[in-house]
């Protein structure tokens, strides 16, 4: 069975009887509208856990002026369902007004893992992250969290985070799931119409041709920066970064790299997609 809870009290109580009776939470944080990328991270969740607790909360602290946050998909009933059927045991999903009450001035902030890739172009958004995370993972309390690799850089911020302030939450990243053709799932890709979905593909055969190029041997971060660049310059429609980084501090490399992660986001029209592939450690995507 799935109990769905809306507010923090509720969602703290269910979390502590849990563990009182001996179970390990499993937590799961997300903005709805599941696809299976999410629910891998349940799959995952459950081969570590054995009482799974997802979150649903589109929160408003993480979205810039000018972003997503009024369209952002919202399919409820549906998000429940396939809970229920991926065997979640709890949903929490609050309103913004029970997690951010008036008066609310608190702010989580981690300084040098934000500032790069996704820093530079959102840059208030990891601070909204980390503060809605940090009370996620309060309310939780000891429990082993899953983050998709897909958001490289959220998953080691909040593994940052979690160290930092001795939070007593095991952060996991999870590998990315894909279209069969290679795309990322994404929430977002709701969003694109028949010709940027053809588009879209472009992201990861930039991913795939630095990764071929590692196998052969190739470690400049220049030039493997540049392979996975060039199919995204000839289809999006603007491009915030692709880039060849340090997978730890997420700054250029130095030194030969023994593994490099190749990171990018790209617009098409209204959509905003992220992508990655760790070199030296992921498969081909
Ligand atoms: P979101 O609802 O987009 O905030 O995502 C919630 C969690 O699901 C985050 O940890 C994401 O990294 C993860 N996630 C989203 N898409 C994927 C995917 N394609 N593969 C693996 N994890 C994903």
């Amino acid at each position: 069975m799935t109990d769905v809870v809306r507010t923090p009290a509720e969602f703290r109580r269910a979390c502590e009887d849990a563990r009182a009776a001996r179970h390990r939470v499993g937590l799961v944080p997300t903005m709805g509208a599941l696809h299976e990328g999410h629910f891998s991270l349940i799959d995952q969740a459950k081969a570590r856990a054995d009482y799974i607790a997802l979150t649903i909360f589109v929160n408003p602290l993480q979205f810039g002026p000018g972003e997503d946050l009024d369209r952002y998909p919202r399919t409820f009933e549906s998000d429940v369902e396939g809970c229920r059927k991926r065997g979640v045991d709890l949903i929490f999903a609050p309103n913004p007004d029970a997690m951010y009450p008036a008066g609310f001035q608190t702010e989580v902030s981690i300084k040098n893992v934000t500032q790069p890739l996704e820093g530079e172009f959102r840059p208030s958004h990891f601070d909204g992250v980390t503060t809605v995370v940090a009370k996620l993972f309060n309310l939780t309390g000891p429990c082993t969290a899953m983050f998709g690799r897909k958001d490289y850089q959220q998953w080691k911020v909040l593994s940052r985070m979690a160290l930092d302030l001795d939070m007593p939450i095991e952060v996991l990243g999870c590998p990315i799931i894909r279209e069969p053709d290679g795309l990322a799932l994404s929430s977002r890709n709701r969003y694109l119409n028949a010709r940027d979905r053809d588009r879209a593909v472009a992201i990861v055969t930039g991913l795939r041709a630095a990764h071929d190029a590692w196998l052969e041997g190739e470690r400049d971060p220049g030039r493997l920066g540049k392979l996975a660049g060039d199919p995204v310059h000839r289809q999006f429609d603007r491009i915030d970064y692709v880039a060849a980084v340090d997978p730890e501090t997420l700054l250029a490399p130095e030194g030969r790299p023994e593994a490099l992660l190749i990171a990018a986001a790209a617009h098409l029209g209204e959509t905003r997609l992220i992508d990655n592939v760790l070199l030296g450690g992921d498969p081909r995507p």
